[in-house]
């Protein structure tokens, strides 16, 4: 059995950066990933990384646009301690070798972003993600001697001793299907976004919930899961993201009727309003007849410099031709709002300590919460590294003063039989992918920009009868290779948990704030609502509950842009 000071599920952004701080605090560390760590989930992120590194810029200016993105829901003293560290965490990157973009006086250039009264945004053209993910792997390989990496593991459990401290996890080797135990002082979930429970979605097949519904089971509760952000911008087929860095650069919406839309709703910020008031601008268009034919609106790219389009949109030129047949550089794109980001999650402190004694949560599967009702773009980059080094140092400190834990070999027994029940299920009932279509069909129907009390029940009556016929769902391949059908049994599960608990906090928030529309509480209300929903594991069910905003020097006011 692997023993380690400090384990990190996840080796996206936040797991990566939670490694190389627990190892440079001295701990010995494991980090695993279902895929290899440069294809985690954050290789896609596009556009940039928000700081306010400029001179005229201040973090005061980046925290309240973000508190005034979060429709205040967000908490203040994480968002103060995220946009303050923001400066130094760039300047570590750039130092570290991120080749972040220049300006032709060579100094850090930014590009603007939605919801920023500044350009803030720092960027490598609009691969940001895949350039930070590569230099923190490199930066990974050197600490080989401290940090044990096993790519291509996937966990299905969590462990707890019988104090109820988190000590680990069981973790099937994707590559022999053979199950091992980890055990550890400190674990740190960095496991990702849940984004598949929705079809269509921008998000990679592997953004399956797995930690939010991990921890949810051992008891960890969950925050503001109801805040799901539909991206203004995805081609309407498949969800491919079009990003926000295109309309940074200058690109426009138009409706069928040829209209700037935008004027009418966000007079001042238009096109780079925050993403929850373009997106319910768009499908309002889309609803009330003023969209082309397919349901969608026109993004206008034409009017950014072809050379620069070429030069710092490169990968969406890619995917407007191999995806919709478009050349962006020459005529619009059909785009519309799609599911793209859960801002709830695992709840967690600004050390990422959750409330179960030594499991930690950092990047998209936790809640800090810094994003609260919408998060802005290109701060989810920054969410994951600002919190999950702190998660790192933090676990590395704890794991100073404790004895390793050791796990009695039961728990493999027992996941072992987990694996055997879904291999040996009789042939003939649904098959899974027909089950998470459903899922995400019906949460993309009824879960989605406008949400109303009827919808939500319908949605609730799915989910829950899904949950039923899952444990049922038969699958083909009973081989230990590299078995995907098991682990598509497992994600599935954890999808539906997590789509459950979006759907019960989406039905007791009865106001409209942040990407939560409700056409029945259209208003926002602060009196009754300015508190954050949590979602635990009761028995079997979800049991609702409340944890207050923490708002510092921020009122809440109207908010528009
Ligand atoms: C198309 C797209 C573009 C984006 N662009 C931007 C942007 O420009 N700026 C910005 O700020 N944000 C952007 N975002 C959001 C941002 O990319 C993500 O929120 C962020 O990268 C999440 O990082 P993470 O480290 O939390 O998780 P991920 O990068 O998703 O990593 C999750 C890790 O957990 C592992 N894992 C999951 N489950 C298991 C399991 N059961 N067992 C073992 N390992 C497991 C995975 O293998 C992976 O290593 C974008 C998102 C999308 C979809």
């Amino acid at each position: 059995m692997p023993a380690h000071d400090v384990l990190i599920i996840g080796a996206g952004l936040a797991g990566q950066r939670a490694a190389l701080a627990a190892a440079d605090a001295g701990a010995s560390v494991a980090i695993l990933s279902k895929v290899h760590p440069v294809r985690s989930h954050s290789v896609a992120a596009a556009g940039g990384i928000n700081a306010a590194l400029n001179p005229e810029d201040s973090w005061e200016s980046h925290a309240f646009d973000t508190v005034k993105g979060s429709d205040y829901l967000g908490d203040q003293d994480a968002i103060e301690i995220m946009c303050r560290e923001a400066p130094d965490e760039i300047l570590w990157l750039e130092h570290a070798g991120v080749t972040f973009h220049r300006s032709p006086t060579g100094h850090l250039g930014t590009r603007a972003f939605g919801g920023a009264s500044q350009a803030r945004t720092y960027y490598v053209a609009d691969i940001t993600g895949q350039a930070i993910l590569h230099v923190l792997y490199e930066q990974l390989m050197k600490h080989h001697e401290t940090v044990d990496r096993y790519e291509e593991w996937f966990t299905t459990t969590l462990l707890q001793d019988d104090a109820g401290n988190c000590v680990g996890c069981v973790a099937r080797d994707i590559r022999t299907g053979a199950l091992e135990v980890f055990n550890a002082k400190s674990v740190i979930l960095a496991s990702g976004g849940a984004g598949q429970a929705f079809k269509p979605t921008t998000n990679a097949l592997i953004c399956t919930g797995d930690g939010i519904a991990q921890a949810y089971r051992i008891g960890a509760p969950l925050m503001d899961m109801e805040m799901i952000q539909y991206h203004p911008t995805t081609l309407a087929e498949n969800g491919f993201l079009i990003t926000e860095g295109a309309r940074g650069e200058g690109a426009h919406l138009y409706n069928a009727l040829g209209e700037r839309f935008m004027e009418k709703y966000a007079p001042n910020k238009l096109e780079l309003a925050s993403r929850d008031v373009v997106s319910r601008a768009e499908q309002t268009e889309i609803n009330e007849g003023r969209g082309f034919p397919d349901g969608t609106i026109a993004l206008d790219i034409t009017r950014v410099p072809r050379k620069r389009t070429l030069e710092a949109l490169r990968e969406i030129v890619n995917i407007g031709k191999d995806f919709a047949g478009v050349d962006i550089t020459r005529e619009p794109i059909h785009i519309k709002p799609g599911m793209h980001y859960i801002m709830g999650g695992v709840k967690t402190d600004f050390d990422g300590q959750t409330p179960i004694a030594g499991l930690y949560a950092a990047g998209e599967v936790a809640c800090v919460s810094v994003h609260g009702g919408n998060r802005l773009g290109a701060n989810s980059l920054l969410d994951t590294l600002i919190f999950g080094r702190r998660s790192g140092e933090h676990a590395a400190q704890r794991a100073r003063g404790i004895a390793t834990p050791r796990s009695p070999v039961s728990v493999l027994h027992d996941a072992q039989g987990e694996i055997d029940e879904i291999l040996n299920r009789p042939t003939g009932g649904r098959r899974v992918s027909e089950i998470k279509n459903e899922l995400g069909e019906t949460m993309n129907r009824y879960v989605a920009v406008y949400r109303d009390a009827e919808g939500l029940a319908t949605a609730l009556e799915i989910v829950q009868r899904l949950k039923q016929e899952a444990p049922n769902a038969a699958i083909d391949d009973k081989g230990t290779v590299f078995n995907q059908d098991v682990l598509a049994a497992i994600e599935l599960g954890y999808m539906l948990d997590v789509a459950e608990a979006i759907v019960v906090a989406a039905q007791e928030r009865r106001e409209s704030r942040g990407a939560q529309f409700r056409t029945d509480f259209p208003e926002r209300n602060d009196e009754d609502w300015l508190h954050h929903i949590t979602v635990s594991l009761n028995g079997d069910g979800p049991a609702l509950g409340t944890a207050p905003v923490t708002i510092t020097q921020w009122q809440p006011q109207a908010r528009t842009y």
